[in-house]
């Protein structure tokens, strides 16, 4: 069984320069040629990989005081599968190594302060993978789309962000920035499904319909946060998810590539091994 092709999904992913938001076939399957149940099989031997790493992660901080984290950030239209990704992906690794965060409407408290203010609050730990769902690009996506602040309020906030994100970057976290896009189409049958599911009732809002109806102003707001927030120290990863199996393994090769380029290890014991047997043994 040949997968996987010859590009990396990782890399097929990447946002370039001049890269068109309105180009992006959102059934694709960029870097992985298997059928769906190839790509749950994968996704299966893939996801004890990014556990082991998590593991590692974890370990090191408490063995060694490595100061590193992950954070991963999801961003995407209603019904785009970020909580999908939350389940079956981060679902996978152990939740002691795991800071989640979503992102609603700002309360009246988060309003009274910046907008950073409560992203800075919700970041991962050392040695912990964070997860946003949503994040501050919120604050350039719905805040744009419906004017909650002016233009130049809004404007200047992509500089700010890439300034916050180095600070991060500079304080050890890894950033994984995931753009999930969805069609029209494979959202509005998400939506439907939640309507005729009263065990999902609970995930629809009626306020979906109205942002779906503002589509193309989201196209435009999505495509300059590629444009002007993607960079070499924390780059975008366009991830086509009209197919929630490739989303799920596409994101957990995301997170992979991230741990397995922080070069971990398992820490060397800190004490004697073998008076401790002994010791052990005595006892
Ligand atoms: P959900 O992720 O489905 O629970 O929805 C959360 C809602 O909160 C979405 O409609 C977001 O657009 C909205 N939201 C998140 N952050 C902000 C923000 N900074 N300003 C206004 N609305 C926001
Ligand atoms: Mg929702």
């Amino acid at each position: 069984m040949t997968t996987t092709s010859p590009v990396p999904i990782p890399e097929a992913l990447r946002f370039r320069a001049g890269d068109k938001v309105t180009d992006i076939d959102p059934g694709a399957t960029p870097g992985f040629k298997g059928s769906k149940s190839d790509g749950q099989q994968l996704q299966e031997e893939r996801s004890a990989r990014l556990a082991e790493l998590q593991e590692l992660l974890y370990a090191n901080h408490k063995a060694a005081d490595d100061p590193r984290s992950v954070l991963l950030v999801l961003q995407g239209m209603d019904a785009s599968g970020k909580g999908g990704i939350v389940k079956h992906v981060v679902g996978a690794v152990n939740p002691m190594g795991v800071r989640y965060t979503a992102f609603g409407k700002p309360t009246e408290e988060e309003l009274a302060h910046h907008y950073l203010w409560r992203i800075r609050r919700a970041l991962p730990p050392a040695g912990h993978i964070g997860v946003f769902d949503r994040s501050h690009y919120e604050d350039v996506l719905v805040v744009r789309v419906h004017n909650l602040v002016a233009p130049e309020v809004w404007g200047a906030r992509y500089d700010e962000i890439n300034a916050f994100e180095r600070e991060l970057v500079d304080n050890g976290v890894t950033l994984v920035k995931a753009a999930m896009f969805i069609s029209p189409e494979e959202q509005k049958k998400q939506l439907l499904e939640r309507l005729d599911d009263p065990t999902k009732h609970w995930k629809y809002n009626p306020g979906d319909v109205d942002e779906r109806l503002r589509w193309a102003d989201y196209q435009e707001a999505y495509q300059a946060v590629l444009d002007r927030t993607s960079t070499d120290y924390a780059p975008w990863y366009v991830v086509p998810s009209d197919r929630r199996w490739y989303s799920r393994l596409a994101i957990t090769e995301l997170l992979i590539a991230a741990l397995e380029g922080l070069d971990l290890s398992w820490p060397p014991a800190t004490f004697d091994i073998e008076t401790e047997r002994r010791r052990l043994l005595d006892s």
